[in-house]
């Protein structure tokens, strides 16, 4: 296992975003795609936690088997919604025990639906305090290009990440559409005295329906000149697929080309998209 923080010295990062599976068949998609991503020698990956759901556990043991089976080194996330304090810390004693080094501490977003309990933590910042006390981990943080949607301004979203993101090691963006986004970001930590790695998080839009559906949720653009492009193509899902990956390679490159010190894919659980991003992009050389 190793600690992000120090991968992040190494030179360019390249990681990938799994989630819990809740069927056997997803379970296997899970499984095929762990194989088939790890070829590509990522930086490190990552297990979503689905707060206040279901899954919760799961990414506990998802995470410890990535680390006991593969080559892999892994993150587990975590949310501050509907837990105690007590309970928080159980969870990450058991990733310290296990060997875990490395957690993304998140507010998290529970399902609408559910009635839950507030959180004992009210925000992000609170749960990296508290896994810093309980042990030696490199500790990320989300970050929101598009500022959060419940952040009254975007000067409040810089400032609040800036915060948040000095007692971290690093941040993970939200996923976005033009460059700009993410460069106003890190101009705006930089703004607030802030200067650790800020990894932009990738997601190609190979499907429409469900990529406009998350990104309103997650209060993301959906740039009009990217929606006439796949509407161009239509029903036609592989010319849909082949504009998404186009659209997210050029992306890509501009932020690298722009001084991003990496990249994190947000897989949705598949292999296909990332490793032809990847190899569009020509990467291995430099990765950290
Ligand atoms: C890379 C990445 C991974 C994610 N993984 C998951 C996951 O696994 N599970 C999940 O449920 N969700 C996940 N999310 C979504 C995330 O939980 C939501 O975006 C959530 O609504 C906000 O999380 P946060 O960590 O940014 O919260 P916070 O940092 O707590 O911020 C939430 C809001 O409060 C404001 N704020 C923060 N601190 C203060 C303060 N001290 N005073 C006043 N205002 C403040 C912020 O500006 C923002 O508007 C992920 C997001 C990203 C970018």
């Amino acid at each position: 296992m190793a600690k992000i923080s120090d991968i992040l010295q190494r030179g360019l990062s390249f990681s990938f975003e799994f989630f819990p599976p809740r069927t056997p068949e997803m379970e296997e998609t899970l499984r095929t795609t762990l194989v088939e991503l790890e070829t590509l020698a990522p930086s490190y990956v990552s297990v979503t936690y689905g707060a206040g759901g279901t899954t919760r556990e799961r990414t506990h043991e998802i995470v410890v088997d990535i680390l006991r089976t593969t080559t892999m080194t892994a993150m587990a996330h975590l949310t501050c919604a509907a837990h105690t304090r007590a309970e928080l810390v159980e969870i990450v004693t058991r990733y310290r025990e296990a060997g875990i080094e490395n957690v993304l501490c998140l507010g998290g977003d529970p399902p609408a639906d559910l009635d839950l309990p507030p959180g004992e933590l009210r925000y992000a910042v609170e749960l990296v305090e508290l896994v810093r006390e309980i042990g030696d981990f490199s500790v990320g943080v989300a970050a929101h290009p598009e500022p959060h949607p419940k952040s009254p301004t975007r000067e409040t979203d810089r400032y609040w990440t800036a915060r948040k993101l000095e007692k971290a090691d690093f941040a993970i963006t939200q996923f976005f559409f033009e460059a700009e986004h993410y460069f106003d970001l890190v101009a705006g930590l930089r703004a607030n005295g802030v200067d650790k790695p800020v990894l932009p998080g990738i997601m190609p839009a190979t499907n429409l329906g469900s990529i406009t559906r998350m990104a309103e949720l997650q209060g993301s653009e959906f740039p009009m000149w990217l929606a006439d492009k796949l509407y161009a193509v239509g029903d036609d899902k592989e010319a849909v697929r082949e504009v998404g990956i186009a659209e997210a390679t050029r992306l890509c490159q501009a932020l690298l080309d722009g001084g991003a010190p990496g990249l994190h894919f947000y897989t949705l659980n598949r292999s296909t998209a990332t490793r032809e991003i990847f190899a569009r992009l020509g990467l291995r050389e430099g990765v950290g």
